[in-house]
């Protein structure tokens, strides 16, 4: 179950989709979360400037892997707008990161860009359980995916 300290975190992660949308790039935002609730990092997407692994969720397991010991990233978890894609979940896997929440699933995600006439992604939109088994990921949260599908709604059909 999501409480509403998860809830917190969630819409600071949607907040940071949002932002990443009014910079121009994909709204997708994250935030690491310590074993005992401190902020440690967030970022969100930075792929408008051409390097499209610049995925929140890829930077803050590398950030984990520079900055926490292992323990501390196996009790850390990481909140997200939407459900990791592989690149990221194999990055969450490879340094040992805990606990996965997302607003929205990749599923959802491929459902609604689908709508919308974007061409699908080189990457398949495989679940974070098909790349790390074992992962506890809890998600999504129906009023916050609403949220997200706006913010995609809003990159592809501007009005
Ligand atoms: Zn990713």
């Amino acid at each position: 179950m999501v409480d509403e300290t998860e809830l917190r975190h969630l819409r600071r992660c949607v907040e940071l989709a949002a932002e990443a949308l009014e910079a121009g790039d994909e709204p997708f935002g994250s935030v690491l979360v310590s074993g005992d609730g401190t902020v440690l990092a967030e970022d969100r997407n930075r792929t408008a400037g051409g390097d499209r692994t610049r995925h929140p969720e890829f930077e803050l397991a590398r950030w984990a892997a520079a900055h926490l010991t292992p323990a501390e990233r196996a009790a850390a978890t990481v909140f997200t707008s939407g459900e990791h894609c592989p690149m990221c979940a194999a990055a969450h896997g490879w340094v040992g990161l805990g606990r996965i929440v997302y607003a929205s699933s990749s599923e959802q995600l491929t459902a609604w860009l689908d709508e919308l006439g974007v061409p699908p992604s080189p990457v398949r939109p495989l679940p974070i359980r098909e790349i790390v088994p074992g992962l506890e990921v809890e998600g999504p949260v129906p009023d916050l995916a609403e949220q997200v599908r706006e913010l995609h709604r809003r990159r592809y059909r501007p009005s």
